[in-house]
């Protein structure tokens, strides 16, 4: 998610407290999600209803605790939470 505060923004993982250690401008969110890329998170649209299900394999579904996502169009992850790809799913395998 992006957290707001006086102006400034900053990108917050949606699975777990980690949050980006900088803050941008408003003006300055191509080069924020440029910057979040580049360390590692994943920045990727939700698509609610018009995304099937092609990375929805890859990164899991949205978790059902996050049912409002219409008001966040994208999924924010840390780079540990972007690399376990489906952490609700090993459960199972095991
Ligand atoms: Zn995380």
């Amino acid at each position: 998610m992006i957290e707001r505060h006086e102006g400034r923004q900053q990108i917050v993982c949606d699975t777990c407290p980690a949050s980006f250690p900088k803050t941008y401008a408003d003006a300055d969110f191509a080069i924020m999600v440029a910057d979040v890329k580049a360390a590692g998170w994943s920045i990727r649209k939700a698509l609610p209803d018009a995304a099937p299900r092609d990375t929805a394999d890859l990164f899991g579904k949205a978790p059902s605790v996050a049912g409002k996502a219409q008001a966040q169009p994208y999924t924010h992850k840390c780079p540990s939470c972007a690399s376990e790809a489906i952490p609700g799913r090993q459960e199972g395998l095991l």
